[in-house]
């Protein structure tokens, strides 16, 4: 029987061995739930960057070699141990990450899904053969993969954001250096083992943790390294895709959102309410594509307002192990403090605040309540920053064409939502959002098999679909004539 609260010492992970910390500097890990102190993380060293640099650029070799059919099989491997073993990846990833533990083992789950999308979808990688002005000549275009990758992800989705960036590299063809969050290393770490218990060649994965501006600027020039992925905020987006700018190396970029909700005043009010609470307080609304700017209709704003402040209320604060919790802790402190300066803020602004609006009233963890602001002005930070956590803002809007200005007015573009029962609204609307993927009337945008990223600010490429294949190879064009 697995003691609940057992969290093994995370290690480096670097030419096919695991490294304990030694004698190297550690970084502290903590439990948001409770604040506890849970392990300290190994920084990998310099020499340890350059050693998995190195292992990167000789699994590459090794790894292209394969047919894609050997590749699948390995990926194909992992993704089955994966759901083997998601009760207890779930149990990590909720203590070092804070989120319900359903949750988190539906993340493994879908890791494992993952896995087996991009595993097939590299099968099918067909390239083309372009007619020739010439006799005896074939134009063929080949997609080969791009070379080692450095990826860099987040705390928020601590296991499917890092899965997301390993299977579409891995089923390219590409070796990878992953730097995942130091706040939750074993949810990537684990992702790891199934990898590399299911027969992956050593050096094809590196995964490497420490100071994230060090590192990341070390790999990304690191002439061994053809290509960077990067899940995050706007500004670290910027500073990285700069840097790739600087040695010419494509980026694939997921960052930050501002998701605008559009809801018309022909909806079934209680049931765009319980999909918009439940999208919203998901992981405690630390998720880039969660509903934050609600645009309601005059005729059903105030109905709207007061049934989702009544679902607010109504999610029990606690630790995410627990079965009666129904939304856990931020991921760290940092979280706490920005909530209450932008809820602060709005609130001041002329706001008014519905439900929620605090600390929530837990020892030790990062708990804020699930809190609904309606009526709050464009000025408000919140109107223009990312929250990241358990907020939604209301504005009211009369017509689909100033509403559509309204939540275009962002340099943000991830997801957007809109809710009707017209056809025609529900067309023209889908089409009149600068974002990379739009909900109408369906609030879940996450399959392996569907594109997912942004525009505008909210960066470029593909997380997801064959467009997240594309953005680990690059395009070869063979012209073959013969003597
Ligand atoms: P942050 O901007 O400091 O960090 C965001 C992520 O980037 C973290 O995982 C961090 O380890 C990493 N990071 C930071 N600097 C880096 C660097 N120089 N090189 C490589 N990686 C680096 O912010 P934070 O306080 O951790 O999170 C808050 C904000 O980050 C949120 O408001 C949200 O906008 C954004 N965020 C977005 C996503 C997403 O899914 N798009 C996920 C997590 C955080």
């Amino acid at each position: 029987m697995v003691d609940r609260h057992a969290y093994p010492a995370p290690r480096l992970f670097i030419d096919g061995e695991w490294i304990d910390a030694g004698d190297r500097d550690t970084l502290p890990i903590a439990n948001p739930a409770t604040g506890e102190a849970i392990g300290r993380l190994p920084v990998a060293t310099r020499a340890d960057l350059d050693r998995a640099l190195d292992a990167a650029r000789r699994g590459f070799v090794v790894w292209r070699a394969k047919t894609a059919l050997e590749r699948a099989a390995i990926l194909h491997r992992a993704a089955g141990l994966l759901r083997e073993r998601a009760d207890e990846i779930g149990r990590l990833s909720t203590i070092e990450q804070g989120k319900l533990v359903g949750e988190s083992i539906a993340e493994a789950q879908a890791s494992a899904d993952i896995f087996d999308w991009f595993a097939e979808d590299a099968r099918r990688d067909y390239g083309r053969i372009v007619p020739s002005k010439q006799p005896a000549v074939r134009h063929l275009v080949v997609h080969e993969p791009i070379g080692p990758a450095a990826l860099f992800t987040p705390w928020n989705f601590p296991v499917t954001i890092p899965a997301r960036k390993l299977a579409a590299a891995l089923a390219a063809g590409c070796s990878v250096v992953i730097k995942p969050a130091e706040e939750t290393p074993m949810s990537c770490l684990e992702l790891a083992r199934a990898l590399d218990d299911a027969g992956l060649p050593k050096g094809v994965l590196n995964v490497v943790f420490g100071l994230p501006a060090e590192i990341s600027d070390y790999l990304i020039r690191s002439p061994v390294i053809r290509k960077v992925s990067f899940t995050g905020s706007t500004g670290v987006g910027k500073l990285l895709a700069g840097i790739a700018a600087e040695v010419m190396k494509p980026t694939t970029m997921e960052l930050g959102g501002h998701a605008p909700v559009i809801v018309f005043d022909d909806v079934d009010i209680d049931m765009v309410v319980r999909m918009t609470a439940a999208s919203k307080f998901r992981n405690a609304g630390q998720i880039c594509i969660a509903p934050t700017r609600f645009y309601l209709h005059d005729r059903i704003h105030d109905a709207f307002v007061a049934r989702f402040a009544e679902a607010a209320r109504a999610l029990t604060l606690g630790n995410g192990l627990d079965p009666g919790t129904r939304m856990g802790p931020l991921a760290n402190p940092r979280r706490v403090v920005a909530m209450e300066a932008m809820i602060g803020d709005a609130i001041a602004g002329g706001a008014a605040l519905r439900a929620g609006g605090a600390k929530g009233d837990l020892p030790g963890g990062n708990f804020w309540e699930a809190t609904v602001l309606s009526d709050v002005p464009d000025s408000a930070r919140i109107m223009n920053e990312e929250p990241f956590g358990p907020v939604i803002a209301t504005q009211r809007f009369e017509t689909i064409e100033d509403v559509a200005e309204r939540a275009n007015r962002l340099p943000y573009g991830l997801a957007a939502y809109a809710f009707t029962r017209s056809a025609a609204q529900a067309h023209r609307i889908g089409e009149m959002i600068e974002a990379g993927m739009v909900g109408v009337n369906f609030p879940v945008l996450t399959g392996p098999e569907t594109p997912f990223g942004g525009v505008k600010e909210s960066g470029h490429g593909s997380d997801g679909g064959i467009e997240a294949l594309r953005g680990y190879q690059v395009t070869k064009y063979i012209a073959q004539g013969y003597l």
